[in-house]
C-alpha cells in the first residue's frame, strides 16, 4: 500500500449547508497529518479546467458558519465521458494529487466511483445534499439546516393561514426524495403530505381535507416538488374548487431551502465526517462513503450506497402524521 501524500478536495452537485464546515475539517485533519491539500473549484468541471488551489489552515478560517461552498460547485457533462475523465486525471496527476475527497450526492459518488476504478486513485465520499437520500448514513450534510429553514417558513405561513381561514399548499424541495417534506409535515403539523415515493390520489387528499375542514381554522398541505401530481400549483388547481369557503394559496419555498448558516447539528456532522474521511484515506481505504449511523461514524462502499435504494421514509411516520393532525 502506497501512503498518500496529497489530497484533492472538491464539492459537487447541489450545494448544501455544512459543506464549508466539512472542507475545514478535511483540510485541517490532512494538514495535521502532514498531507498537502489542493482545493478543486467547481467539482469535476474544475478538474477539467485546472481550477486548483493549494490550501492551508488559514484558507479555511472563519468558514464553519457559512452556507454554500467556498470551493463552488458545478454539474459537469464532460466528466460523464471517458475522454473527459482522462483529461481530469492528467490535470490532477500534474498537480501531484494522489487521493480525492468528494463532498456531494449520488451523482458525485457515481462519478467518483467510476473515476477511482478507471485510474486507480483512492477516493472517499462525504454525503453532502439537503435531500437526505443516500444509503449508509442516517443524515446527509445540509438536511438538518434545510429542514429547519423549511419549518421556520411553515410556522410563518401557519400564522397567516390561521388569521384568514386559508388552505395553503407549500412546495418544498425533493425531486426524488420526500425526506424534507415528511420532516416538514410532521414538525409543522401539516394536515397532509405528498411525497415522490408515494402515490397520492387527489380524491383521497380531498377526502382527507374535507375531514379536517370545519374543525380547523387553517390547513397546510406539504407538497414535495417531485410528487406525481406535478407540484403544488397543479394540486391546488385540482383541489381548490372543493373548498370554496377557504382562501386557497400556494407557496413555493424554492432555493431559500439551500442557503443559510448550517445548524449546530450540520456543523458537528460535517466536522466528524471530514475528520473521518481523511483518517480512512490514511488507513488505506478507498471507494467508501463515511456516514453517520446510530450516532457512530460508519463506512459503506460507494457501490453499495449507490445500488441500495432502500426506502428511507418509514410508513409509520406518515401514519403518525395523519393521526396527529386530526
Ligand atoms: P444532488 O443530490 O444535490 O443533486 P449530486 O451529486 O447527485 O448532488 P449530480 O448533478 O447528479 O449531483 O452529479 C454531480 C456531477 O457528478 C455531475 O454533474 C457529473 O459531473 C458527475 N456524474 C454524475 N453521474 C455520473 C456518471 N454516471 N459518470 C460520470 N460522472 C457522473
Amino acid at each position: 500500500m502506497q501512503k498518500i501524500k496529497h489530497i484533492g478536495l472538491f464539492t459537487s452537485g447541489g450545494d448544501a449547508p455544512g459543506m464549508n464546515a466539512c472542507i475545514r475539517a478535511v483540510v485541517r485533519t490532512a494538514l495535521y497529518n502532514g498531507l498537502f491539500v489542493t482545493g478543486i473549484h467547481e467539482g469535476y468541471q474544475g478538474m477539467l479546467d485546472n481550477k486548483l488551489e493549494p490550501m492551508n489552515s488559514r484558507s479555511v478560517s472563519n468558514i464553519i458558519q457559512l452556507g454554500g461552498t467556498i470551493l463552488k460547485t458545478a454539474r459537469c457533462k464532460e466528466f460523464r465521458t471517458l475522454e473527459g475523465r482522462k483529461r481530469a486525471y492528467a490535470n490532477i496527476m500534474a498537480a501531484g494529487i494522489d487521493a480525492l475527497v468528494a463532498i456531494g450526492g449520488d451523482g458525485t459518488f457515481t462519478g467518483a466511483e467510476i473515476f477511482s476504478r478507471e485510474f486507480n486513485i483512492p477516493v472517499i465520499g462525504i454525503p453532502g445534499t439537503i435531500d437526505n437520500d443516500l444509503y449508509g448514513t442516517d443524515f446527509t450534510l445540509g438536511f438538518d439546516t434545510a429542514a429547519n429553514t423549511v419549518i421556520e417558513a411553515i410556522d410563518k405561513i401557519r400564522d397567516t393561514a390561521a388569521a384568514h381561514d386559508r388552505l395553503f399548499f407549500v412546495e418544498v424541495m425533493g425531486r426524488d426524495s420526500g425526506c424534507i417534506a415528511l420532516n416538514a409535515g410532521i414538525a409543522g403539523g401539516a394536515e397532509a403530505i405528498l411525497l415522490p415515493e408515494r402515490s397520492t390520489a387527489l380524491e383521497e387528499l380531498i377526502k382527507q381535507l374535507e375531514n379536517a375542514s370545519g374543525k380547523k381554522t387553517s390547513t397546510i398541505v406539504i407538497v414535495a416538488e417531485g410528487e406525481e401530481n406535478g407540484g403544488a400549483y397543479n394540486v391546488a388547481k385540482h383541489v381548490k374548487d372543493h373548498f370554496d369557503f377557504y382562501d386557497t394559496k400556494v407557496t413555493i419555498l424554492g432555493h431559500l431551502q439551500r442557503g443559510g448558516a448550517p445548524s449546530s447539528f450540520d456543523r458537528v456532522l460535517a466536522s466528524r465526517l471530514g475528520f473521518a474521511a481523511v483518517n480512512q484515506l490514511l488507513e488505506g481505504n478507498t471507494r467508501i462513503m463515511v456516514g453517520l449511523r446510530g450516532n457512530m461514524i460508519k463506512t459503506t462502499s460507494l457501490e453499495e450506497s449507490l445500488n441500495n435504494k432502500e426506502f428511507k421514509l418509514a410508513d409509520d411516520m406518515m401514519t403518525m402524521c395523519n393521526i396527529l393532525s386530526i
